[in-house]
């Protein structure tokens, strides 16, 4: 095993044994619905089905295909998280997290931006359930979709 350090997949500066990987590799349970989130984010790039399965909330988890899921993997490179609204106090048991993630498929960009819900139950955070609301544009200044970590006009301006 290389001891190379990578930078996290969920976009925060941090070093990915650092950020998302004690909860995926369940270490920690994730303190946050939006650590969650971003661990989740984390395990699509990484292809971690059992982890998805995991912190999907009991309901959700029934109606969920490991098929379905494994396959997604091949057919979606994801590319960069944006987190856009995170509202969350201690003590609450149910909470809201938007984001903007991008990916590549059949080599053109796409965006999944979703207000997706949140539960917490024993002591875990869960992911329940999200809605799918319309794309957002980047403005030019911001970092690329693409995770080159460049600005977008510099990057892939169109
Ligand atoms: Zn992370
Ligand atoms: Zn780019």
């Amino acid at each position: 095993m290389s001891m190379q350090r990578i930078e996290c997949y969920c976009g925060r500066d941090e070093y990915y044994d650092r950020c998302c990987a004690p909860y995926i590799i369940g270490d920690k349970n994730a303190p946050n619905p939006e650590a969650l989130m971003r661990s989740r984010y984390t395990a699509f790039c990484t292809q971690n089905a059992d982890y998805l399965l995991e912190t999907l909330y009991k309901n959700a988890r029934e109606k969920e295909s490991r098929r379905a899921l494994v396959a997604s993997f091949a057919d979606t490179q994801w590319c960069s998280l944006k987190v856009i609204r995170s509202h969350y106090r201690n003590g609450q048991k149910h909470a809201e997290v938007e984001f903007a993630a991008f990916y590549l498929a059949n080599n053109t960009v796409g965006q999944l931006h979703e207000r997706s819900r949140f539960v917490f139950e024993d002591e875990k955070w869960f992911y329940t359930d999200g809605d799918i609301l319309p794309p957002i544009s980047l403005p030019r200044n911001e970092q690329c979709w693409c995770g080159s970590g460049r600005k977008l006009k510099k990057c892939h301006p169109d």
